[in-house]
């Protein structure tokens, strides 16, 4: 069978080859004593000038590989080389010290690396990664050698870690997917490898006795077969030439219009997390956002993130879709998704809490900062907002009128905004119930079926023990679905599902005939999708 070597997907598909062994050339940089600091210092300032026309030419070859907005790390990087506090601690060693500026940039570099990796937020924690990055560029060019290591034929690479510049130099017809010891799946390398479509797996534990040896990296499982045996290899190639088989096919699928067997034009938009995920909806065919979890926005920051940073994060979504739809969710914190600066109190059933539209209707400050920005967004694309967790007409109608507020103050100040559809998701058996009454109120009803399942079974979605009872195709949410789009119907308003449930292949078929308008998805699974409401299933 070989030896298996276990970690966590970051992303699935199968791969057969050699593993690579990477990572040989970061040897240890050696601490000499100069008595001339002075000229270690501009050493140092032309190895950084090198570095950023290196980091430009990076980005230009990202741009065109995996899109501009993930090459944008390099220009972080940039910045990073530019940044005060790492060039003082570089300079400050190599003057205090009297020492070389491979030892200062690589003493600098473990320094941050190490504060940035103890910090609690987790986004701050994955740029300890691009620290070590950039350090190790400046040293491979100030010891005048290659940053990174050019592959020459198709390997599994194997690596303690690898920067996101290391993933993007690999020649990608060589790289058949990688396997990292640390990394976690917030980091631009996952992001970079999902964006690849290469299987990579994290959390493996690494050796360098695997080097050139033959393996199966199974993206599905989570596994790294070493030197399988006859059998099992046989066993992937099938595997393999039938997901190949799969993928060619739903290329198909891209550019067409997604029309049912009805003769029905469905919407099948993506659901996104963030900037991050915009390339994989590009690169997906997704025929707009169904769900934009702006939340990320808020985890991300360390304290409540401004008006204008918020403003131009829609603004960047709404003009990369070039004006197809782009649904902004409202602030959904609270429950499992908890802010520390929030300061919400511990509670006895988090999921049933102070959450969502509650603190919005509670706090309005937030609430209106962020529908500010949302609105001025609106004059860039084609936005439209939807309130999470809404239980009741009464506080639909106190949104739109806090909406309008927020309007009025805008049109005062003379500030630009646009006009945004508004909807509703249709999360709580109440508001599945009662959607008759909640459908002349709005414009759209999106049923979050993650939710619905919770409540409606009254099984907790966070807790795996609970999984055998989940059943998430049970009647009683078939029939609020059903319920749900058959009133809006009714009212003359367009009704989707951007749950889980949505991209449930079993299910497209009752969708369909139900009346669904719009499926919203994860971006791998529009092509899936799009074949499923095409074709049946
Ligand atoms: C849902 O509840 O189905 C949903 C889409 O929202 P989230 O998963 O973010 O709670
Ligand atoms: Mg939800």
């Amino acid at each position: 069978m070989g030896t298996v070597l276990e970690g966590k997907s970051i992303y699935s598909g199968i791969s057969i080859g050699k593993i690579l062994f990477y990572g040989k050339n970061r040897g240890e940089v050696s601490r000499d004593r100069t008595c001339d600091p002075e000229a270690e210092i501009k050493r140092y300032e032309k190895a950084k000038s090198v570095a950023i026309d290196q980091l430009q030419e990076l980005y230009k070859k990202a741009v065109k590989e995996v899109g501009e907005i993930n090459a944008r790390i390099f220009e972080v990087h940039s910045m990073m080389l530019e940044d005060d506090d790492y060039n003082d601690s570089v300079r400050h060693i190599i003057e205090n010290q009297k020492v070389n500026a491979e030892y200062a940039v690589s003493a600098t570099g473990e320094n941050f690396s190490e504060m940035f990796s103890q910090m609690e937020d987790e986004y701050f924690r994955a740029r300890a990664a691009d620290i070590k990055d950039i350090s190790q560029r400046l040293i491979s060019i100030l010891e005048e050698r290659e940053h990174g290591e050019q592959i020459k034929e198709a390997c599994i690479v194997m690596a303690e870690e690898l920067a996101p510049s290391e993933t993007v130099q690999m020649d990608k017809k060589h790289l058949l997917g990688f396997v990292t010891k640390l990394g976690s799946s917030n980091s631009h390398t996952a992001i970079l490898a999902r964006t690849m479509n290469i299987p990579a797996l994290v959390g493996v534990k690494i050796s360098e006795k695997y080097n050139g040896k033959m393996a199966v990296l199974d993206g599905f499982t989570g596994k790294l077969i070493v030197e399988p045996d006859a059998e099992l290899l046989e066993k992937y190639r099938k595997q393999m030439a039938e997901e190949q088989r799969k993928k060619e096919m739903l290329l198909k699928y891209k550019g067409r219009e997604t029309i049912n067997r009805q003769g029905k034009k469905i919407k099948l938009y993506a659901n996104i997390g963030g900037i991050s995920d915009l390339a994989s909806v590009i690169n997906n065919d997704a025929e707009g956002i169904g769900l934009f979890r702006s939340e990320f926005l808020y985890l991300e920051s360390e304290d409540y993130p401004s008006e204008e940073v918020q403003f131009q994060a829609y603004k960047q979504v709404a003009e990369t879709m070039a004006g197809k739809k782009v649904i902004i969710r409202t602030l959904d914190i609270g429950a499992d998704k908890k802010v520390g600066y929030f300061g919400l109190k511990d509670e006895e059933n988090p999921a049933m809490g102070y959450r969502a539209i509650r603190i919005c209707l509670t706090r309005e400050d937030i609430f209106k900062t962020q529908l500010r920005a949302i609105l001025r967004a609106a004059a860039y694309g084609n936005i439209a907002v939807m309130y999470p967790m809404i239980i009741s007409v009464s506080e639909v109608k106190r949104i739109k009128s806090i909406v309008e507020d927020v309007e009025k103050q805008l049109e005062a100040e003379n500030i630009e905004c646009g006009k945004v559809e508004q909807g509703i998701m249709i999360e709580t058996p109440a508001a599945a119930i009662i959607s008759d009454r909640l459908a002349g109120e709005v414009d759209f009803f999106s049923i979050g079926t993650n939710d619905l399942t919770q409540y409606t079974l009254a099984i907790d979605r966070q807790n795996p023990e609970l999984d055998d009872f989940y059943d998430a195709k049970h009647e009683a949410l078939m029939r609020l679905i059903k319920t749900t789009v058959d009133n809006g119907h009714k009212a003359g308003i367009w009704v989707g599902i951007c749950g889980e449930l949505g991209a449930d292949l079993s299910l497209t078929d009752a969708f369909m005939d139900m009346g669904v308008d719009e499926l919203s998805v994860s971006p791998s699974k529009v092509l899936a999708v799009r074949e499923a409401v095409i074709n049946g299933n």
